[in-house]
């Protein structure tokens, strides 16, 4: 890993952030799990960054994006968050699905979605907890029942993330009868398919950044299954790793969210005892960790190698590392962090609002207790407990 850009990377930089500066909303958009007016706004900056082709740059031209490596997508990343871009509402979409469809999809599948996907047409949510079914997937009971050329699809599904306002979700259903790993498959399907009900689960604050999903008889194609017929698990484990490895969290994320600590620290230092000085320095080095970790793998990937189960460790330390620099800007805040405006003077950070959502970090993706299980059998080769 060579620890400084190339000219060229330094020129493609200079020529996102030019980009952001020129189309960057000036404040921040109304929240996307509120109202669908708010979904809208940001499927219209999809829109936009599709326009300029950065909606993800690391994907063919012919699907959207401008095949550069994931370098060039991290130097992108860094930009996006120092720009203050809204939230990517299409990120189950472009991080997940896109990724996968790329390595299991047809041709049919890839030019009929991967298009739509990069441009914000179709805003895609995950259906694969139930119930029953979260750390143990395998437990998924949700069916889908072949009919011709068809599926019949069958079941409840929860905790789906913008499933309340998105257009299409990827499941994972089983052949009736199948057990465990075996007879799953990965099937796409319309929110607004008829036998659809979306049900709406409201935060404590108010949000509805989930919805159940019941399916009661939903008719899809068999030509919008992912993957071979039964080779769902398989299907699935692929995604997973893209959402606990590079994609869903980039480092520029929490490098950004360092330096709004720092400066919170900057304004309140007066008040505060020495140790809180040290805790602000290391979620510093903390994100710093994490950036030089994910580069170092970015660059083994650009030279051809694969990532395994050390996605487990980058889930593990980002979702860490987030709870960690929220709870110390709380502990600057005191009480203020509940009943002061937001910001505080210093940046436009909801620091309380942040935090919550950073507690269930060690839960999303797949949860903290299983990646240290994948660890100590995969990585250690430990016996199973
Ligand atoms: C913010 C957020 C967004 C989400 N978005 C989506 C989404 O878009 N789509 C979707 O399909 N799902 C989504 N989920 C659901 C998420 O994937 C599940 O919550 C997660 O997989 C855990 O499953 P569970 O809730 O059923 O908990 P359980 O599996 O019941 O686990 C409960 C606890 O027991 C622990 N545990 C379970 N089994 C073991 C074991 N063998 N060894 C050690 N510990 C164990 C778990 O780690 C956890 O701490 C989301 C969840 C959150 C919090």
């Amino acid at each position: 890993m060579k620890l400084e850009y190339t000219p060229e990377q330094d020129a493609f930089r200079a020529e996102v952030r030019a980009w952001m500066e020129a189309n960057v909303p000036s404040g921040p958009l109304p929240s996307f799990d509120l109202t669908r007016e708010g979904f809208e706004a940001h499927r219209d900056w999809e829109r936009k960054l599709s326009e300029g082709r950065w909606g993800m740059v690391t994907w063919p031209e012919a699907y959207g994006g401008r095949a550069l490596d994931l370098i060039r997508w991290l130097i992108f990343e860094e930009e996006y968050y120092r720009a203050k871009a809204p939230t990517r509402v299409n990120q189950n979409g472009i991080f997940l699905l896109g990724p996968t469809m790329m390595e299991f999809g047809t041709e049919d599948q890839k030019a009929r979605f991967l298009p739509r996907m990069a441009a914000g047409d179709d805003i895609w949510a995950q259906a694969w907890s139930e119930p029953g079914a979260g750390s143990d997937l395998a437990g998924v009971r949700a069916t889908a029942t072949r009919d011709g050329d068809h599926y019949i699809l069958n079941g409840q599904k929860t905790w789906s993330s913008r499933a309340v306002f998105a257009d299409w979700a990827f499941g994972l259903f089983r052949e009736p009868g199948s057990e465990r790993h075996k007879g799953m498959s990965l099937i796409l399907f319309p929110l607004d398919a008829p036998g659809v009900t979306r049900r709406p689960i409201q935060r404590m604050d108010g949000k509805m950044v989930f919805a159940e999903l019941f399916l009661d008889n939903v008719r899809v194609p068999v030509a919008d299954r992912l993957g071979d017929e039964g080779q769902g698990w398989h299907v699935c484990m692929a995604t997973a790793g893209f959402e606990r490895g590079l994609m869903l969290r980039s480092p520029a994320r929490y490098q950004v969210a360092a330096s709004n600590l720092l400066t919170l620290y900057e304004n309140n230092k007066n008040s505060l005892p020495a140790s809180v000085a040290e805790r602000v320095a290391q979620s510093w080095m903390d994100a710093d960790a994490y950036a030089l970790s994910i580069y170092s793998t970015a660059s083994r990937l650009t030279a051809g190698g694969s990532i395994g189960p050390e996605s487990s460790t980058n889930k593990i330390f980002w979702s860490e590392m987030d709870i960690a620099l929220h709870q110390t800007a709380l502990d600057i805040l005191g009480d203020r962090a509940e009943l002061a405006p937001p910001d505080l003077g210093t940046t436009a950070v909801d620091w309380l609002e942040d935090y919550i959502f950073a507690l269930a970090g060690p839960i999303y993706a797949g949860s903290n207790e299983i990646q240290r299980n994948i660890i100590a059998e995969r990585m250690l080769g430990l016996p199973r407990a």
